[in-house]
């Protein structure tokens, strides 16, 4: 029914990366059953399985991208979860990135918190040495509740330990958060859960992302069955402001609403210093007649 693309076909990237060269690593998502997510299942018209590329091929596009004079730009490795590779096989890439394209402004690529966890603080460092400095992480909810109803397969617990772990390490980290996950029934949970980990962690960047629900994720069946409710524009913007209210003092967090899905485009450098500015500025939205009439936007892929 959908067009089976090969690993080296790259289906997607942050926003954040839309200007950088990018090399697939992996392709596909090694887990590939969170409930929301149907970036390999069909959401644009493609699938793709979970492979590892052959480490002379990941290379020969690096040559093409160094022969095309590709430098000076963030080079982002793709794949649902490269960092479920060996760390050898990744070292043996990032650096070869940094030998082959002058001026890397960064090196990043998408990771999952368990194929962190699968690796020793050794393996992450060496990957950090190698040049990594940056992975995107979706913990989309801190909620244990939320996780196990979506199928995400990690738990609160597991990203708190491998947040810490990458960051020790001395890689960033950008967590992506999905508000309204939690439907209508688990709104406060997601909430006070999200805050809560987000405060373990303290990551580098987090990022909002707005729940939108295509006919090809399986969570559509559970909308059109009245099991899940989506929230309004207005309800997500709560949520956000309750989740930037309930974080802890020690939180210095980038935030940035970089997508699309959202309803709001506020940022900060430093969310500890805004936090007053940021929640004062949501507000302003919470209050506003605009925003209690908005419609949903209703994508179909986020
Ligand atoms: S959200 Fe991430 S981990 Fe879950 S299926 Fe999609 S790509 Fe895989």
């Amino acid at each position: 029914m959908f067009e089976k693309y090969p690993a080296e076909h790259i289906i997607i990237r942050p926003p954040v990366e839309a200007y950088s060269v990018l090399i697939a690593v992996t392709g596909g998502c090694s887990w590939n059953r969170c409930l929301f997510c149907g970036t390999y299942k069909g959401m644009y018209g493609t699938t793709q399985d979970y492979a590892i590329r052959p480490i002379d091929d990941v290379k020969k596009d690096i040559d093409q991208a160094a022969k095309y004079n590709y430098h000076g730009f963030p080079v982002f490795l793709a794949g649902g979860n490269p960092t479920s590779a060996p760390t050898e096989y990744l070292a043996e890439i990032i650096k070869y990135v940094r030998v082959k394209l002058r001026d890397v402004q960064r090196v990043s690529c998408y990771s999952k918190a368990l194929d962190v966890l699968r690796k020793s603080d050794e393996e992450l460092k060496t990957l950090a040495n190698a040049g990594l400095d940056i992975v995107y992480m979706g913990l989309e909810s801190g909620s244990n509740k939320v996780l196990r109803l979506m199928k995400k397969g990690t738990n609160a617990e597991s990203f708190i330990k491998a947040g810490k772990r990458l960051l020790n390490a001395g890689i960033n980290l950008s967590l992506y958060i999905i508000l309204g996950l939690g439907g209508q029934k688990y709104s406060e949970e997601h909430v006070k859960e999200t805050a809560r980990v987000l405060t373990a962690i303290n990551p580098t960047i987090f990022r909002f992302r707005t729940l939108n629900i295509s006919p090809s994720v399986p969570l559509w069946e559970n909308l059109k069955s009245g099991e899940f409710t989506l929230l309004s524009p207005l309800e997500n913007l709560k949520e956000e402001r309750n989740i930037i209210a309930n974080l802890g003092d020690n939180v210095t967090s980038q935030v940035f609403n970089d997508h699309v899905s959202n309803y709001c485009d506020i940022e900060s450098v430093n969310i500890k210093e805004d936090r007053e500015m940021f929640i004062k500025t949501l507000d302003s939205y919470i209050q506003s007649n605009r925003i209690k009439k908005m419609a949903r936007k209703n994508l179909d892929r986020m």
